[in-house]
């Protein structure tokens, strides 16, 4: 994936990271096999990742007759890479290393999501917490987690504070960043396809290909699909949009009225069931539509009462076992994991150490 998050394809040495990660070791040949590439292709790829750190020779693998082959491990010490989501009353930062394991984590408090110096500030005072200083030279960059309604002049503060700081940046949708962060903490088996509903700012799907993002732009917004042609009227001069039903006064309160339920409120289990039914409902038609082999359930709400969206998603998708839906549970955000992996991703893809470290700040995200 591009930094930018548009149109190129991962690189190879991506691939080769992702794979001798999801493996935990792996020699060139098990990789050349796998990635169905040539050997030189490899070659050059793992000597790039050991000469960057992001790989080493752990041993070598029981012999088959003739020289036995090295084993590679991930370095997880190696780099770490940052992940911030910016929600409307907090900025959730996290620091992971090059596995994409949770290292630290902040959460800061916002008053103003507006307000592009309180947002800014906020992200220093984080990347402080999180990395020292002398440490920041061996950091692969920070993602942006971005909710679909950032304010124009937030977004340039933040553009402007990771120029000042020379670390590069890379921004993704929301939903790709929850696909991305459930992929990366072992919530979905490591091949197919998996598609990830996400509550947020706005409701949106994002497909991942053997965990790479399907498209670089995807996780559209389903907030106006229509589920109901007699139903409410929406603000967009329709009737019957999903988000009337599945979060229909907003995310936040339905987060809270889900955490109700949890302690045994009836009325708000009630409540959020009536939420997760048609969430679901959607969820399953997608999975048929796509043939999705997982369907992963995020968002606070969905995090804080995942008995009851497992129940909902039962009604919908059945016993055929034919996807498998995940409620996703990583703490403390699986946006701002997801945003990690991104960057890291776009470290690779940009040539990694060898390029410059100069900020690599594309547009913002649609
Ligand atoms: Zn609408």
């Amino acid at each position: 994936m591009s930094s930018n998050g548009r149109g190129r394809p991962p690189t190879m040495d991506t691939a080769v990271l992702e794979l001798v990660r999801r493996r935990t070791e792996s020699t060139r040949v098990e990789i050349a096999r796998e990635l169905d590439v040539t050997a030189a292709t490899v070659t050059n790829s793992v000597k790039r990742l050991l000469a960057a750190g992001l790989l080493w020779e752990s041993g070598h693998a029981r012999s088959t007759g003739g020289k036995p082959a090295t084993l590679l491990r991930v370095n997880d010490a190696a780099r770490r890479a940052l992940g911030c989501t910016i929600d409307h009353d907090r900025l959730s930062m996290v620091a992971v290393d090059t596995t994409g394991a949770l290292q630290s984590r902040v959460v800061l408090p916002l008053a103003d999501v507006a307000d592009p110096f309180e947002v800014s500030e906020g992200v220093r005072e984080g990347l402080a917490a999180l990395i020292p200083e002398d440490e920041l030279g061996a950091m692969t960059g920070i993602g942006f987690a971005q909710p679909a309604n950032l304010p124009e002049d937030v977004d340039q503060a933040l553009h402007a504070l990771t120029a000042e700081l020379d670390v590069r940046a890379t921004r993704g949708r929301e939903g790709t960043c929850a696909a991305l962060g459930s992929f990366w903490s072992g919530e979905q088996t490591g091949s197919g396809l998996s598609g990830t509903l996400h509550l947020g700012s706005t409701t949106t799907f994002a497909l991942l290909l053997d965990g790479v993002p399907f498209r670089p732009d995807n996780g559209q917004a389903l907030d106006h699909l229509r589920v109901d042609p007699d139903g409410p009227r929406c603000t967009c001069g329709r009737r019957g949009c999903l988000h009337l039903y599945t979060a229909p006064c907003g995310v936040d309160e339905l987060s809270r009225t889900a955490l109700a339920a949890t302690q045994g409120s009836e009325t708000a289990q009630a409540d959020v069931l009536a939420a997760a039914l048609p969430l679901t409902r959607v969820a399953a038609n997608l999975a048929i539509a796509v043939g999705l082999d997982t369907m992963v359930l995020a968002g606070t709400p969905v995090q804080a009462a995942p008995a009851i969206y497992l129940a909902a998603a039962h009604e919908h998708f059945g016993d055929d076992g034919a996807t498998r839906v995940v409620v996703s549970q990583v703490q403390p955000h699986p946006c701002a994991i997801g945003a990690a992996v991104l960057a890291l991703q776009a470290f690779l893809d940009t040539g990694g150490p060898h390029a410059s470290s100069v900020s690599k700040v594309p547009p913002s995200a649609p």
